[in-house]
Parts: C-alpha cells; sequence; structure tokens
C-alpha cells in the first residue's frame, strides 16, 4: 500500500496487510473453517426471545465482568474437560482474536514465538501491538517438533508462546505430554504458554485447560466460532489461572460485550448437546473427503479439525484455488505454494468441491 504522507500511520504498521480472507459469494462456502449446519428453528426462536428480553434494558451498559455468561463457559468446560474452573479461571470477549490482542496488551513486551506455518492472527496481532514476533520452525512435513520448539524458546525466551492444537492450517495435534514439557521450558524463563484450542471439539486429544492447575503459566484460547456453529455471534474466551485473568481486566475496553452477545451465547451453551451433535458429522465427513482426495490422487495432512490440509497438484496453490473459485468452490489459500486448505462443509458443498476439484484437475 502506497499511504499518503499526510497519515501519521506508525512507521511499522505501514509494511502490513489487513487480515483477509476473501468473503465472495460462492456456491460451496469452504475457506474459513466455519462450521456449515446453521441454527436449528428452536435455537433461531430461543435466540430471537432472548435479544427481545435484553432489547427492554439496552439503554444500560452490560455486565462488565458477564459473570453470568462466564460462569456457563466455566461449567461447560468443567464438563468437557472434568477440571474444577470457575468463573474466575474465565474470560470473555468478541472472539478469539481479541483474546489474543488483550493478551498482547497486557503481557506482549519482550516478544513472542510461534511455530509456523500456525494461525496468522497470532503474528499480525503481534505486529500491530509492537511485540517482535519470531517465526518458530516445524518439521519438513509441517508437523509440530517438540525438541525444536523447546530450542526455540530457550534461545529466544519470549514472554508469549503460542502453540495450536489441532494446528490451523496443517490439522495436527500435540499431544498433551508434550504441552507438559513445553511447560516446563517456558517456566524457566518466566513466560505465558498460550494453547490455542480453536478447534479443540474435533480432537479427542486431551485438553490443556487440565494442565493450568499445576502450570499458572499456561494459558488456553478457545472460540465458539468453530464447533459451535456460532461465528457470526463473535465469542472467544480464554480458561486461565485467576491472576492471569485479573490482568487482562486492565487492558480491556470497558463494556466491551455487549449484553446481546452475552445473551445469544448463553442460549447457545444451552444448546450444547445439539450444535456439537454436528462435530461427528463433521467429522466423519472429513474422513470421507480424505478417501475421496486420495483416491484423487493428492495428498493430505492428518487432521483433527474440521479442515484439511491437502498437496499433491500440479498447479500452484492460487492457481487451483481461482480454477475451483470459477466453479463455485471457494477454499482457502494459506500462502504454502503447494497447499490448499478446505473447510468440511456440508453434504452438498462436499460434493461440490469433488466434482469440480476432478474436472480441473
Ligand atoms: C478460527 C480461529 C480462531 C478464531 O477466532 P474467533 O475470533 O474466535 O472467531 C482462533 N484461533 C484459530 C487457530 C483459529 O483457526
Amino acid at each position: 500500500m502506497n499511504w499518503p504522507a499526510w497519515l501519521p500511520l506508525r512507521a511499522d504498521l505501514a509494511p502490513l496487510s489487513p487480515y483477509g480472507a476473501p468473503q465472495v459469494p460462492a456456491d460451496a462456502s469452504m475457506n474459513t473453517n466455519e462450521n456449515p449446519y446453521p441454527p436449528s428453528p428452536k435455537l433461531q426462536a430461543s435466540i430471537a426471545q432472548a435479544v427481545a428480553k435484553v432489547a427492554l434494558t439496552l439503554n444500560r451498559y452490560p455486565d462488565r465482568d458477564a459473570t453470568q455468561l462466564r460462569t456457563a463457559l466455566a461449567s461447560y468446560i468443567n464438563e468437557a474437560s472434568s477440571t474444577q474452573t470457575s468463573s474466575a479461571n474465565i474470560w470473555a470477549a468478541n472472539g478469539s482474536n481479541e483474546i489474543i490482542q488483550s493478551l498482547f496488551l497486557a503481557f506482549g513486551g519482550r516478544s513472542a514465538i510461534g511455530f509456523i506455518p500456525s494461525y496468522s492472527m497470532h503474528s499480525l496481532i503481534s505486529k500491530v501491538a509492537g511485540t517482535s514476533w519470531i517465526d518458530g520452525g516445524r518439521n519438513p512435513d509441517l508437523t509440530f517438533n517438540v525438541d525444536i520448539a523447546k530450542a526455540q524458546i530457550s534461545e529466544h525466551k519470549p514472554a508469549l508462546t503460542f502453540i495450536t492444537t489441532p494446528n490451523n492450517p496443517t490439522g495436527d495435534l500435540i499431544p498433551i505430554e508434550a504441552i507438559g514439557k513445553i511447560a516446563e521450558v517456558v517456566a524457566v524463563h518466566g513466560g505465558l504458554l498460550i494453547v490455542d484450542e480453536a478447534y479443540a471439539e474435533f480432537s479427542s486429544e486431551r485438553s490443556a485447560v487440565t494442565l493450568i492447575g499445576e502450570h499458572p503459566h499456561v494459558v488456553v484460547i478457545r472460540t465458539m466460532s468453530k464447533a459451535f456453529a456460532f461465528a457470526g455471534a463473535r465469542l472467544g474466551y480464554l480458561v486461565a489461572d485467576p491472576r492471569v485473568i485479573d490482568a487482562m481486566q486492565i487492558v480491556r475496553l470497558p463494556y466491551h460485550l455487549s449484553s446481546i452477545t452475552q445473551a445469544v451465547a448463553l442460549i447457545a451453551l444451552d444448546y450444547r448437546a445439539e450444535l456439537l451433535g454436528n462435530v461427528a458429522t463433521l467429522i466423519a465427513a472429513r474422513e470421507g473427503l480424505v478417501s475421496e482426495l486420495k483416491a484423487l490422487g493428492l495428498t493430505t495432512r492428518p487432521s483433527g479439525a474440521n479442515f484439511i490440509l491437502f498437496t499433491g497438484f500440479a498447479h500452484t496453490a492460487p492457481q487451483l484455488w481461482s480454477a475451483l473459485l470459477e466453479k463455485g468452490v471457494l477454499i482457502r489459500d494459506v500462502g504454502l505454494s503447494s497447499y490448499l486448505r478446505v473447510s468440511i462443509g456440508n453434504e452438498a458443498e462436499n460434493k461440490a468441491f469433488i466434482k469440480a476439484l476432478r474436472e480441473v484437475l
């Protein structure tokens, strides 16, 4: 971008580009790891009712501490991971991206590291927050390597270490034992180990929330955007030691989470059995797509999430991405030249994707 001279844009921001997964109309939207299943008519009605009730008090600010929602999120975590989490262990915000931003504002002083390829917003928010970012490495096949990670943490001593499991865009999981070992290395130099578990509900691996009791510097990011099929509502949360949560309050904006968001997130939590019921369907569909991709001669990375990273095509990634879009199928070019990522869609979308792929390969 050529910024005009009169614009006092921070010099360190001038070379950056905004996050920009293309939002273009397509018959099959399989590019941002959304859940393809919309709320059921019953859930839609409950949400509408909750919003109507909140509408009566919109002249007032929302509960600044979102206490009721944080209590409900804590019981969800306890139910899923047999922990003793309370509202004091939870912070909620407008999507986990806001959680990530607050983590940088509160704790990002020294530097931050992540092991790439991983979620691009970790490094982008780091740069925006003025924290120097370190690109940590992985194995040549893009899987996570505990020894590489431990060595790089010891070398750089970052304030914030990001790991993502299941990782986006590769799909691979980090076993809980390995996370425990990384936590020990992080503790030596002082810093937080941030485990981004945006896709945890799709994985059978034990959650890092079970480490927090023993390792208070382990913090876990969760979201309702993926498994909960609630991306449009914008609700992400942090599970952490209460002292981490207390420090987050210094940087949060007052009344950041609207009364409407708090009310509808509570409803979605009430409907968790129904919403999470689609997780098994999506996992089965993922395994079906993996077989079909293999039958087309492509190679897939093992995935514990609701997307698949694949390679083995002759085109460049941008070429194949455009050819599929011309056929109405929108997937994701994640900036790796020989890989593309496809989010698991509904039955019709998955069929359309394979049909389009067969035609263009
Ligand atoms: C999708 C995603 C998020 C999500 O963010 P929200 O702001 O909660 O929608 C966070 N982390 C990772 C790794 C993701 O893939």
